[in-house]
Parts: C-alpha cells; sequence; structure tokens
C-alpha cells in the first residue's frame, strides 16, 4: 500500500465551447492532474490525497467536491476566508490556444504557511510530490518553509518527487526560478524534468545534462521527458533510453507531463521496473494527448 500527497494549486478551467463566447468550467493544475491521473491508476488500497488551499465560497466548495468525487482525499485543503481559488481561461483564435491567468491571490499560494499542517500531511504520507509552479507561487518564506518540511519527511523514510515544471513567467526572474528549481531538486529523490524547459533555462547540451546536474544535487532518479523523443533515464548512475508511446494525431499536449508523472508513479507503486513504469506513463501520455482538455477519461 502506498499513500501518496500532491502539494499544489488546483484551478478552475475555462475552456472554449462550439459556441462562441461560451465556455465549458472545469478544474485542473499541473500537480492536481497527476494527482487525478494517479487515483484511477492506483488500487483503492492506496491513497492519493491533495495538499493545497481554497477559500470558503461555492467555487471553491465545488472544486474540493470535484476532488472528493475523484476519490482524491481532501482532509489537507485548507480553507480561508479571505480568499477564493485561481482560475484561468483558454481562448481559441485563429485555432491557437492562448491562456490567461487570474492567480496573483490565490488560496493556494497560502498553502505552505504552516508548518504543523505541512508536516500532519506529510507524516500520512509515503510519496510527496511537488513541482516548480507549486515553488513558485509560494512566497519565499513559505518555500524554506516547504522544503524543510519535504526534507524532514525525506529522513524519516518519505520519498518525494518532484517536477521542475519551469514556468519563467511565474516567477520574479530566470535566476530566481534558477535558484529554486536547485534548491527543490537538493530535496528530491526523483526528479521528472522535461528537456526542452531545462535547455532553455539551465542552458543543458542534451539530456544527460540535465540528469547529471539534478543527479549531483542528491537525486536518485531522474527521467528526462522530449515530447516525442526518447526520454533519459538516470537511476543510481545508470542511464538508458526510452521511447515514447506512439501517436498517430496529437490533439492537445495539455497535461502530457501531468500524466506520465501519475503513469511512471503508479507504474512504480504497482512493482514495475523503472523500464515498465516509463513505458506505462508514456502510454498514459499518449493517451492524453490524443484527446482535448488536461483529464482525459482514459
Ligand atoms: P511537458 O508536457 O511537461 O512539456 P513533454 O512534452 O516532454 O512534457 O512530454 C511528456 C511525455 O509525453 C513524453 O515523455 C512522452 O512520453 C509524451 N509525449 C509528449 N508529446 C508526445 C508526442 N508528440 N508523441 C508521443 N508522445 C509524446
Amino acid at each position: 500500500m502506498t499513500r501518496f500527497v500532491a502539494i499544489g494549486e488546483c484551478m478552475v478551467e475555462m475552456s472554449p465551447t462550439d459556441q462562441p463566447g461560451h465556455f465549458r468550467m472545469g478544474f485542473a493544475g499541473d500537480t492536481m492532474n497527476t494527482a487525478w491521473y494517479l487515483r484511477r491508476l492506483l488500487p483503492e488500497t492506496d491513497s492519493v490525497d491533495y495538499m493545497s488551499a481554497v477559500g470558503t465560497d461555492a467555487i471553491s466548495a465545488s472544486m474540493t467536491d470535484f476532488l472528493a468525487d475523484a476519490g482524491i482525499g481532501t482532509s489537507c485543503i485548507a480553507r480561508r476566508t479571505d480568499r477564493t481559488v485561481g482560475l484561468y481561461m483558454i481562448q481559441l483564435q485563429d485555432g491557437e490556444r492562448s491562456f490567461s491567468y487570474w492567480r496573483g491571490q490565490s488560496a493556494a499560494r497560502t498553502l505552505a504557511q504552516d508548518a504543523e499542517a505541512l508536516h500532519r500531511a506529510l507524516s500520512a504520507a509515503d510519496v510527496a510530490y511537488f513541482s516548480g509552479i507549486t515553488m513558485a507561487i509560494l512566497p519565499p518564506e513559505d518555500r524554506s518553509r516547504l522544503l524543510a518540511a519535504l526534507s524532514a519527511f525525506r529522513t524519516a523514510g518519505g520519498e518525494v518527487v518532484f517536477d521542475p515544471n519551469l514556468r519563467p513567467r511565474l516567477w520574479g526572474s530566470p535566476d530566481e526560478m534558477i535558484a529554486a528549481i536547485s534548491r527543490a531538486a537538493a530535496v528530491s529523490d526523483t526528479v521528472l524534468p522535461s528537456w526542452e524547459d531545462e535547455a532553455a533555462w539551465f542552458g543543458d547540451a542534451d539530456l544527460l545534462a540535465t540528469a547529471r546536474r539534478y543527479a549531483d544535487s542528491g537525486v536518485r532518479t531522474v527521467v528526462v521527458k522530449n515530447g516525442p523523443a526518447p526520454m533519459l533515464l538516470w537511476d543510481k548512475g545508470e542511464t538508458s533510453h526510452h521511447l515514447p508511446a506512439a501517436v498517430t494525431a496529437a490533439v492537445d499536449t495539455t497535461a502530457a507531463g501531468d500524466s506520465f508523472n501519475a503513469g511512471f508513479l503508479a507504474g512504480r507503486a504497482k512493482g514495475a521496473t523503472l523500464a515498465q513504469a516509463i513505458r506505462a506513463g508514456a502510454e498514459l501520455a499518449a493517451k492524453v494527448i490524443q484527446s482535448r482538455g488536461a483529464l482525459v477519461r482514459t
């Protein structure tokens, strides 16, 4: 039995329908997407919790209900009376999707305010999952509090999994992002980066350079994803290449990385080898990108 806790921000998603000016409301967010897929892939005996913060208004209640209905534990979601949840809207213009965000004051930004709450959430888990977006939304002091809690969790035998998910627009500067991502990786056992982003912001010459950089900070296992190109697995100094699954038509690559991570982590939790777990992640990601939306009922 494995107990997962994913830590981060879930947002309201408004996506366009066929009728101009009409939008469909949903919920999404990188760490929540991974939690949602994990819950669908794992047996009932495993648990998946989400740690975040929401408001006390109706939309916050709808979001929490959505998570609970998906089978995700919500007892680690704090409720703030003075804030509400973030929102983003997808717009289609000449066939291109663009995203607008309203998340600057979201309740999730307060998720790591309380060391005791962090400790409570982590002490009920075996694997903690977070991302560079989780780091980006937190005030610097809370970032340090989260990393200290994760470090203590790791020392106590927990496993920390991190997806750098580099989003320069969420950070004050690229230097701030690079420093914070490196600190997050330094408390992690497994890191699941995407090469294109890492090359752009860390200047890695190839996938091996990305893996080495994380391994040098004490990470045991790194899977470097690379869109439709082969992935690189680094595991305790051993490297191997792994092919993605076949995709006939990529319809919407939203959540490709998030779903890959879920397939990989669920595979590992079920006792698969790392190669089999990568295969499971790649197969799920391939299905997800052949349908529209972040959360695809495969
Ligand atoms: P992110 O969504 O984080 O940018 P990637 O684009 O690297 O992540 O994709 C994550 C995984 O999704 C890849 O490792 C691969 O398994 C799968 N994937 C993404 N794009 C494709 C594609 N065009 N064809 C097949 N698999 C893909």
